[in-house]
């Protein structure tokens, strides 16, 4: 009998003990960094010439750690390496599968606090953050593999006199995962281990700019007993070694996150059937966001305004979920709108190593210019009531920036900035809200603010995105709690964390005998 899932609690960071355990964390962390991080294919260390160089986005002097980059012949060998293990994982008890996540999930419990200083270090996410990040990951893994022993004896059928039938699940085969640096851990793990308590093999690159929390996950999942080529790490460019693992006849399905159009693109090429392929590529494909938080006049606007600040500048704003516009009643939108200035202008920016600093650094250089060039864009297409400044002279920070006063068309509200930029818009009705919420080509989350019974049954209905809140920000889903994934172009709304997902990964097998 498994225990009743629960998820991961939060660490309570105002307790001085908490506070110390985990600066205690960032110094070993931080003596550690700058290590050398192999592929690992087969179960074998491959050492490569050319390296990805991990730095840190608050301080680009500090390498975290220097990671070889898999080559095409590489990614070749990692396919065949997962294949082959295929062969045998396969045949795994589903029990024992699960046990194996169980097992990784409690080494990283032991180390949570070491996964979150790597993440502050390579990801730049402040302590909250990248404490909520871990305990995602753990979160997935304890989940997934309940949720593995719930469907492994497969779901009932009838059957008529002298006939039995049976319906059950079977595993895909190789799996490539391509995972996103913004959930560097969670979304990395999770996307790994769904296929992998289905009985898939994996071949997992993550993004360039978090390599070396994915090593380590994989030492992880090693120590916990993975056997040999069932996860192989090759972290590489995604144009070189991304579109060859997608193209390649033995991939069988493709986990994406990531940004809208290279999850297009790879939706696109899966579609291809190349010389020696049997069967069609399944992707799940989970990419961008343009959220909207929504207030109602009769909205308690202390709510409202902590709803917003929180879903927009939250990790900087760099979240698929992150609330980028706020669509307010024209009734309230003053008074709100100096809620709002007044708790962005408490938001402290700075190296994340400091507990006390609610935001970090962007990501890295392409980010910080792609941000920097919108808040130049929103000046000409709003009222710049916050913000706007930014400092790349160490890292890459920008200040928590909120235009008023911008339509609906605008282009910073129409396209994903990922970053902290907050777009406010007017609306005289709550049909018109809907109308202005519902007007981008994303549909991944919202948030609505209001005690209106007949709004709240209208936006379930109307508000077209795969997770909508009321009366909180909408961001921050946990696991088996809030299923998660996007309508629209916001991919294939897989639910991830969700009672659904492991069946993404498996084929449904019907066996039919005579008697
Ligand atoms: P990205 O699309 O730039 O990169 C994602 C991954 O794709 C990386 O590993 C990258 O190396 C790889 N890649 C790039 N080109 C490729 C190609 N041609 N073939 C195969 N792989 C390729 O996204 P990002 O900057 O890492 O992440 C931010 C984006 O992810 C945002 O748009 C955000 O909204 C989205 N996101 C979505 C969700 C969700 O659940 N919907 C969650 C997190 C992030």
């Amino acid at each position: 009998m498994v225990s009743v899932y629960k998820h991961e609690p939060f660490t309570d960071f105002s307790d001085v003990n908490n506070r110390e355990a985990f600066q205690a964390a960032l110094t070993k962390v931080e003596a550690a960094l700058g290590g050398k991080y192999d592929l690992v294919v087969g179960g074998e260390r491959i050492e490569t010439e050319e390296k990805i160089v991990s730095t840190n986005p608050a301080n680009r002097e500090e390498v975290i750690g220097t990671v070889s980059k898999a080559t095409r012949d590489i990614a070749e060998k990692a396919i065949n390496a997962a294949d082959e293990a295929f062969a045998e994982w396969r045949k795994w008890d589903p029990a024992a599968r699960a046990g194996i996540l169980f097992r990784a999930a409690a080494i990283v419990r032991r180390r949570k606090h070491e996964f979150s200083a790597y993440l502050v270090k390579e990801a730049g996410k402040p302590w909250k953050e990248a404490d909520a990040d871990t305990a995602e990951a753990i979160d997935f893994m304890e989940y997934y593999a309940r949720q593995m022993l719930a469907i492994a004896e497969g779901k009932p059928v009838n059957s008529r006199v002298g006939e039995h039938n049976e319906y059950f699940y079977t595993p895909m085969g190789v799996t490539v995962v391509i995972s996103p640096w913004n959930f560097a851990f969670a979304i990395m793990c999770g996307t790994t281990v769904a296929p992998l308590v289905t009985g898939n093999t994996v071949v997992l690159k993550p993004a360039s700019a978090t390599p070396v929390v994915a090593a380590k996950f994989v030492e992880v999942l090693e120590e916990a007993g993975l056997p040999k080529g069932v996860v192989n790490y090759v972290p590489g460019s995604g144009a070189e070694v991304g579109d060859f693992l997608v193209d390649h006849p033995k991939t069988k399905l493709i986990t994406f996150t990531g940004s809208r159009d290279v999850g297009v693109r790879i939706y696109e090429r899966a579609a291809k059937v190349h010389p020696g392929q049997f069967h069609l590529k399944r992707v799940i494909a989970e990419m961008g966001g343009k959220d909207t938080v929504i207030v109602e006049k009769d909205a308690d606007l202390d709510v409202a305004a902590e709803a917003i600040v929180v879903s927009a500048f939250g990790f900087s704003g760099q979240k698929c979920s992150a609330g980028s516009r706020a669509v307010v009643h024209a009734d309230v939108y003053d008074e709100l709108l100096g809620k709002v200035e007044a708790l962005v202008k408490q938001l402290t920016v700075g190296d994340p190593v400091t507990y006390d600093n609610y935001m970090g650094p962007v990501i890295d250089r392409a980010a910080f210019d792609k941000i920097t060039g919108y808040i130049e864009i929103g000046k000409g297409e709003g009222r710049l009531v916050v913000g706007g400044n930014s400092d790349d002279s160490k890292g890459y920070f920008i200040e928590p920036t909120v235009f008023a006063d911008v339509s609906p068309d605008a282009r910073i509200m129409q396209e994903e900035i990922f970053g902290p930029v907050l777009a406010i818009a007017k609306a005289n009705n709550f049909d018109e809200a809907l109308d202005i919420a519902n007007n981008t080509e994303y549909g991944l989350t919202g948030a609505v603010i209001t005690n209106n019974r007949e709004y709240i049954e209208r936006a379930k209905r109307d508000f077209h995105v795969g997770n909508l809140y009321f009366n909180r920000n909408c961001t921050g889903a946990i696991v088996g709690y809030q299923p998660f994934g996007g309508f629209k172009m916001s991919g294939t709304d897989s639910k991830a964390g969700g009672p659904d997902y492991l069946l993404l990964h498996m084929q449904g097998k019907t066996v039919s005998e005579m008697l």
